[in-house]
């Protein structure tokens, strides 16, 4: 019986038991799909600042774990109900697939009645899930992904390299919804705060919706120099610049009266009241990067009041921004090297490695090879 052979196989996957335990190589089982499911053979996999925040304990995620949300694979077992794409391309054996990093199945009120499936209460995320429960296979730092019931499927063209497509599913999806919400006009000004992944994407994203002038902001020098390849026309390093110096250069060089949009994904609450000065009138402010409880901040509301600044928070993403983020790199990649970004791969052996280089920011985007 061919189920008998499938029951017999089993990968391996990257565990960690505590934050800040070592991760150890453990082996399960790998079961038939059910008609509703697909598994993945993992090709690559990246280290989001999120799984750090995971390891490190600053979110709560359960444990014995497997991390690891920004994934891309080739299909290896598909469902019988399973025919097409999020996109109505038909789906095969052997496709190579990126996916939701989130997934929910059943009645959900904010997707039903407010077009929010993203903030679906009881919404699930690939690498947030008990690695010693079935499927066991659910984080990107393993051999093998089961793909659960209520994701979104996207086929990846041919063209797109590895390195190209496994960050489109968290870090690119997240900053099409961002900067979507930042409303960017043709014309605009936009300073971005933190020029980690997000903030690389972000200066792409706004000079592609028709910014004329993109700011890029970061404590991290090499980070300046990288920005100006994606789209940055200026850069500001926070390290040698005082708070008010750092506004100060942002409104000479966005005149008359301040930026016309503002976007943080540095995660660091301290740079608001900069943000919030940054702006002209009727400037738009979104935070994408306080994705962690604690972020507090003093600012003076009366800024928001008088210069009738927007203020928005975004989290996740909306499934239309999935296929946004692919066609996006599709349709730039000639113009940004965005596979510059994943700078260093690993065998999945040595995650603990690439976990230490990620959140030392020695590295821009690591990615788990398996
Ligand atoms: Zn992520």
């Amino acid at each position: 019986m061919s189920g008998a052979k499938h029951m017999a196989r089993t990968a391996k996957a990257a565990v960690y038991d505590a934050p800040r335990a070592p991760f150890v190589l453990k082996e399960y089982p790998l079961r038939p799909v059910r008609s509703n499911e697909a598994l993945v053979k993992v090709t690559m996999s990246t280290i989001c600042r999120s799984d750090i925040h995971s390891y490190e304990g600053h979110r709560p995620n359960p444990c014995p774990g497997i991390l690891g949300h920004e994934i891309i694979g080739i299909i290896d077992q598909l469902g019988s109900d399973i025919k097409k794409d999020m996109r109505g391309d038909p789906l095969k054996v052997g496709d190579r697939i990126t996916w939701s990093e989130y997934f929910f199945h059943g009645d959900c009120y904010y997707r039903d009645v407010h077009d929010m499936p993203q903030k679906c209460q009881g919404v699930r995320k690939y690498g947030h899930d008990l690695a010693e429960e079935d499927p066991h296979f659910l984080g990107g730092f393993a051999e093998y992904c089961y793909i659960l019931p209520g994701t979104w499927i996207l086929k990846l063209p041919d063209a797109l390299s590895d390195e190209e497509a496994t960050p489109i599913n968290c870090g690119v999806a997240t900053m099409v919804s961002v900067t979507e919400a930042a409303e960017i006009q043709m014309g605009d000004t936009v300073v971005v705060q933190g020029l980690g992944l997000l903030g690389l994407y972000g200066c792409a994203m706004a000079k592609a919706r028709g910014a004329r002038l993109v700011i890029g902001v970061d404590a991290v020098e090499s980070r300046l120099a990288i920005a100006k390849n994606f789209g940055a026309d200026h850069t500001l390093n926070a390290k040698k610049l005082s708070s008010a110096d750092t506004v100060k250069a942002v409104r000479d060089l966005c005149q008359p009266d301040g930026a016309d949009a503002v976007i943080e994904v540095c995660g660091e609450p301290s740079v608001v009241p900069q943000g919030l000065d940054m702006l002209r009138v009727g400037g738009r402010y979104v935070l994408g990067g306080l994705v962690s409880p604690g972020a507090n901040v003093t600012i003076d509301a009366n800024v928001i009041v008088k210069k009738w600044i927007q203020l928005r928070g975004i989290h996740n993403y909306h499934p239309r921004h999935l296929i946004q983020a692919l066609d996006f790199v599709m349709a730039n990649r000639d113009r940004f090297p965005f596979k510059s970004i994943v700078d260093s791969k690993f065998p999945l052996k040595d995650v603990a490695e690439a976990f230490r280089k990620a959140s030392e920011r020695t590295v821009l985007r690591a990615a788990i090879v398996p």
